[in-house]
């Protein structure tokens, strides 16, 4: 059993974003200007997202990401502060913007994104070696696809080295050098992801387990391809299969993988065998799935049993 007051030390290396969603009838043509409904400004991004979930859920948790000298910047900075994580690594950069996502929504729920990465693109190689004394202090390293590919090689590269764990949530999906692999302990694409990442259309189990197979080939320890609402395959040294997940009403599935993979962090950073570890972080995404919104709909730890 692990003690509930435990906080494991989890370092997440990513993206942060302001969400600025308008909702609206349907979709401008181009060319065409329309009245929208309501505006909301939403602080996102995958790295953000996945940090406020591993600090909701009992990690103490410090982020490194770049952010604008702007308002966006600032406003996000807050946020992370007000959420418990340690910003001590996040640096404003002068006259970069901060990266925004112009997201609209049509009432079928439909949306259009375009996303900006601004700062998230400055994240660098030698941010990585600037940080490794945060780096040998952490248990557990979480990385996404939102900022350079070379930067999250190198963070991979530098957590191994120290001995770390090092978790790679492969999204969005993207061309990966081989030598990526090597530093993994464990990989978490969902369907689409692993589909792409293997070339193997994921229908089951045993396509899942062909595609856990060549992320193993290629070095990595431990795989979980997730199945939205069917749950998530495991391919670990004792377990091998699909773990199902609890039938809800669905009511947005944003964040619903940044929840799964800060929740997961959590859990294995908190020494939990990794079968429990995704169990919990399917509750955790269960309970952000009747939610709207992305940061929005992660849960605390209170809502959630601990294992
Ligand atoms: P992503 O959000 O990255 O596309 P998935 O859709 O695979 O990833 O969802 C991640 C996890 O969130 C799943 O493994 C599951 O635990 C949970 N989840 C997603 N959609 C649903 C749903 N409709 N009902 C219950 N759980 C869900």
């Amino acid at each position: 059993m692990i003690g509930m007051t435990q906080k494991p030390k989890i370092l997440v290396i990513g993206s942060a974003n302001m969400d600025m969603v308008i909702q609206s009838d349907h979709f401008p043509v181009p060319g065409e200007t329309i009245i929208g409904g309501d505006f909301s400004l939403i602080p996102g991004g995958k790295g953000a997202n996945q940090a406020v979930a591993a600090a909701r859920l009992g990690g103490d948790v410090c982020f490194i990401t770049r952010l604008g000298e702007d308002i966006f910047g600032s406003q996000n900075l807050l946020n992370f502060q007000k959420e418990g994580i340690d910003t001590s690594y996040i640096h404003q950069i002068p006259e970069v913007p901060s990266g925004v996502a112009l997201i609209t929504v049509d009432k079928s729920g439909e949306n259009t994104i375009i996303v900006a990465p601004g700062a998230n693109a400055h994240l660098t190689v030698g941010d990585m070696k600037a940080s490794e004394q945060r780096f040998e202090e952490t248990e557990l390293i979480l990385l996404q696809l939102e900022i350079p590919l070379e930067t999250v090689v190198a963070a991979a590269a530098l957590g191994n080295k120290l001995g770390k764990k090092v978790l790679l949530n492969p999204a969005p999906a993207q061309k990966l050098p081989d030598k990526l692999y090597r530093y993994l302990q464990l990989i978490t694409p969902n369907e689409t992801e692993a589909e792409f990442l293997t070339g193997i259309a994921i229908d089951g189990e045993a396509s899942a387990e062909k595609a856990a197979k060549f992320f193993i080939e290629r070095g990595v320890q431990d795989v979980i391809i997730t199945l939205g609402s069917k749950g998530a395959y495991l391919h670990s040294s004792n377990f091998k299969g699909i773990l199902p997940t609890s039938k809800v009403t669905a009511k947005d599935t944003t964040a619903a993988g940044d929840t799964f993979n800060g929740a997961l962090a959590v859990a294995l950073g908190k020494g939990l065998p990794i079968k429990d570890a995704v169990n919990f972080a399917m509750k955790a995404a269960t309970l952000s799935v009747q939610r709207m919104g992305a940061q929005t709909s992660i849960p605390y730890i209170h809502e959630l049993s601990i294992p």
